[in-house]
């Protein structure tokens, strides 16, 4: 599909996977708005590459993630391109010393992780429904969800994590033959580790365990090797209901 001329909607645009993915896809020609909370917009600050609009909304609201639609419809560009990247790693033990795991935390990471890329998808199909900018194959858009590696594998502490990331790999096929009707692809994105500002918190032994269980190459992904990957699926008509693992072959520690 041709990026060059089309609208792309990234979520989680300010940090990470999605910043990268933003900055690629407007190199490539689109006109990219990014959507991201508003405190991590202002923490962006002037980092913003050209080409790019940052706008605040919340994933997991309808409201304001359909204004955020209606925002890039009015552009004029037509919406096109989907990668939902926004996301939290919040962990926890299921039992810890200070008793069962929180409900409520359970549902946040439910919430932004898995029913956020949802709210995403169903509004933005929507708007991509109803251009009239459709190739000859009939392909109107595509829609590229983020999961993770621990979809497949969780690990401890990542019981609310590896749910949501299992439901939005789980969302893959279903949404790509529904989504058919319309001429829009779907395809999932499972990452490894990524040096991204998410691995903040980690210690540098941590973190040097995480490389020794990539076989090869032996280091974190890089944003940018996710953003490739992601315009490699925009472009690739052929591609739809995948769920690709970009891990390096990781094999997490027990
Ligand atoms: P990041 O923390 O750098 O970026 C995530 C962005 O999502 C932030 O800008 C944050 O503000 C935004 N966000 C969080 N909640 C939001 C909400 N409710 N509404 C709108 N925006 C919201 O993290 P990242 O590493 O770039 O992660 C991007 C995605 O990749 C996430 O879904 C994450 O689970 C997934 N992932 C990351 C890794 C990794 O190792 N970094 C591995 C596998 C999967």
């Amino acid at each position: 599909m041709e990026i060059s001329g089309s609208a792309a909607l990234v979520t989680g645009g300010a940090s990470g996977l999605g910043a990268a993915t933003a900055k690629r896809l407007a190199d490539a020609g689109a006109t990219v708005f990014g959507l991201d909370l508003a405190d991590s917009i202002e923490r962006a600050g002037d980092s913003v590459p050209a080409g790019v609009t940052l706008i605040a909304a919340d994933v997991s609201n309808g409201d304001e993630v359909k204004a955020a639609v209606d925002q890039i419809v009015a552009s004029g560009v037509p919406l096109r391109i989907v990668v939902n990247c926004a996301g939290v790693g919040w962990a926890g033990r299921i039992l810890s010393k200070h008793g069962p795991h929180d409900l409520e935390l359970f549902r946040k990471v439910i919430t932004i992780n898995l029913l956020g890329t949802f709210n995403v998808m169903r509004l933005a199909a929507d708007a991509i429904s109803k251009t009239d900018v459709v190739d000859e194959s009939g392909q109107r858009g595509v829609v590229i969800n983020t999961a993770s590696v621990a979809a497949f594998e969780g690990q401890v502490g990542q019981i609310a994590y590896s749910a949501s990331k299992g439901g939005v790999h789980g969302m893959t096929i279903p949404a790509a033959r529904d989504l058919a009707q319309f001429g829009i692809r779907v395809n999932t994105i499972a990452p490894g580790i990524v040096d991204t500002p998410m691995l903040a918190g980690v210690t540098p032994e941590y973190r040097k365990g995480l490389e020794a269980g990539v076989p090869f190459p032996s280091r974190l992904a890089q944003p940018t090797e996710y953003a490739q990957l992601a315009q490699m699926i925009v472009e690739h008509d052929y591609l739809n209901g995948e769920t690709i693992r970009m891990d390096g072959a990781l094999r997490m520690a027990p």
